[in-house]
């Protein structure tokens, strides 16, 4: 079993959680299908963010060295982080500078990457999250499962017991308006009390210098706007070269993550504030060298939307912590393998094929034609599991010899037919365990067709 079938395997162990994570999830497709069909011009804006982020990403060395001089120019600190180490402890230093021990954050995937909360603290520095899914599953201390909706695997009754042990609320109250202003109140402290506000980026604009961050929240902007120094963490990747790009950007994310015309919050920070600082942190941490995979280079465009794992048949029935990386869901299984091909080798696997990923990508990355082309990789770099392999080979066997073929499909038709059930259902048919085999017909096409040829 590959890593990602093992934790899906112990997350379809509830069955109660999974119909519900499922349907949850499909609810949050059926939103962005009304949402895009509102817009006449849908498919028009797929296309013409595809394009910009393909001149995007043939041009990244120009815009970004536009993007440094501009925000220079606003009075912002621009940093480079070669990877995570980097990326860490330039935070470091920058908190180290302002004897900065408390620090509110902001959803943010790629400090999720680069395992910031982890580094800051070892050194003893408390660092909230304040998105409320964030911070539920912080205080659970587990990883997001989702990029939009990082405790969609949480009931509501789960959330209760966790604030009335961490944050005081009554017990066996799950009522969440009642839990979202326990929460609130709590992270209004926090905010008071905080020394520098963190951020993610998600678009950064090449001819202004400036970042846009949307959130429903308003968590970012409570940060920033109440701290004194505030970071921004952007990955290479998150250019536009101008503003007027947002205007299909911003149109096409919230209605892709959550169905909603707009975020609640589009906030554009372009220099600090009298007597604060500004920060902005570049991180490559291996994108340059995925730039580099003609292949696999155009699943840089990801916006973080979410809208393929809200598709997805497998990830809404195995769990975003089954893809044990960062990015959950399809397009975490074609990100995640052109940072360790050995570690992530099951995940392009995680997949039916179906391409219904790819159909809702607002940027349109063709997922799953690069996760079948990973396949390949995989094969090629004899990275594919003996599970996979033994089968594979004897299958090629079989039908490079017609007789053998012939004579198999006899034989299994006669078993499906009069086998005992134990026989046919026991743990060596995976098929078997949540469903029943076909009917096993009496005869094969070839006899069918020799048959009937004539009539
Ligand atoms: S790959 Fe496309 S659909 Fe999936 S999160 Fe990225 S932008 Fe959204």
């Amino acid at each position: 079993m590959s890593q990602h079938s093992k934790r899906a395997d112990n997350f379809i162990k509830d069955e109660a959680r999974t119909d519900w994570h499922d349907k949850a999830l499909w609810h949050v497709r059926e939103k962005r299908d009304a949402s895009a069909e509102k817009l006449p011009e849908w498919e028009l804006l797929r296309a013409t963010a595809s394009q910009v982020k393909d001149n995007v990403l043939s041009n990244l060395d120009n815009y970004l060295v536009q993007f440094e001089a501009e925000a220079k120019k606003n009075g912002v600190i621009v940093h480079w982080a070669e990877d995570a180490a980097d990326h860490n402890n330039i935070i470091g230093e920058i908190l180290k500078k302002h004897n900065a021990r408390k620090i509110v954050k902001s959803k943010s995937m790629l400090t999720e990457e680069c395992k910031l909360n982890d580094f800051l603290e070892e050194k003893d520095i408390e660092i909230i999250d304040t998105d409320l899914g964030e911070r539920i599953i912080q205080l659970r201390k587990e990883p997001p499962s989702h990029v939009v909706l990082p405790a969609i695997h949480i009931k509501k009754e789960e959330v209760g017991e966790l604030f009335h042990q961490k944050l005081g609320t009554e017990k066996g109250n799950s009522d969440p308006t009642y839990l979202t202003k326990a929460a609130r109140t709590h992270l209004r402290n926090k905010f008071f009390e905080a020394d520098a506000a963190i951020t993610g980026v998600n678009f950064g604009i090449a001819e202004t210098g400036g970042v846009v961050i949307c959130t429903n929240e308003g968590n970012a902007d409570m940060g920033c706007h109440s701290a004194p120094v505030q970071i921004h963490c952007m990955g290479i990747e998150k250019l536009l070269p101008n503003a007027e790009h947002l205007g299909v950007f911003i149109r096409l994310l919230a209605r892709s993550a959550t169905g909603q015309p707009s975020t609640i919050y589009t906030s554009h920070y372009q220099k600090p504030r009298p007597g604060t600082e500004m920060h902005v942190v570049i991180v490559d941490n291996g994108r340059s060298t995925h730039l580099g995979k003609e292949d696999f280079r155009n699943s840089l465009k990801c916006i973080r939307c979410g809208a393929c794992m809200n598709t997805c048949p497998i990830y809404r029935r195995s769990g975003g912590h089954s893809y044990h990386s960062t990015i959950p869901g399809p397009i975490g299984a074609i990100l995640s393998p052109n940072k360790n091909l050995k570690e992530y080798s099951d995940l392009p696997f995680a997949s039916t094929l179906c391409g219904s990923c790819s159909d809702v990508c607002p940027v349109k990355i063709n997922i799953h034609e690069q996760l079948y082309k990973w396949r390949q990789e995989i094969y090629r770099n004899n990275e594919l599991l003996k599970s996979k392999t033994i089968p594979l080979k004897i299958t090629t066997k079989v039908f490079e010899n017609p007789s053998v073929y012939n004579s198999l499909g006899k034989f299994a038709r006669g078993s499906l037919r009069n086998l005992p059930n134990f026989m046919i259902y026991n743990g060596w048919n995976a098929w078997g365990k949540q469903r029943d085999l076909p009917e096993a017909p009496k005869e094969g096409f070839k006899e069918w067709y020799k048959k009937n040829r004539d009539e």
